[in-house]
């Protein structure tokens, strides 16, 4: 399940910090987390896996980073 900026329609999303304030604890009670839009830096919610996907996917690739930097 795909999901897409509201604003732009981009594809490509990071993980947002959460903040403890109602707008985002009335969407944890949701169970959705907040994430930004790499194209137009909109911050809006998705889904607890959605959202530990895209951390999954982040930590990927800083350890291929870090690997490519050492065998240089
Ligand atoms: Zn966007």
């Amino acid at each position: 399940m795909a999901i897409y900026c509201c604003v732009c329609g981009f594809l490509k999303f990071r993980t947002s910090r959460f903040r403890f304030r109602s707008s985002d604890l009335s969407q944890l009670l949701l169970m959705r987390l907040p994430v930004r839009c790499l194209n137009c830096d909109e911050r809006t919610f998705t889904s607890v896996s959605q959202f530990l996907r895209l951390r999954r996917m982040r930590k990927a690739r800083h350890r291929e980073h870090q690997q490519r930097s050492t065998t240089s």
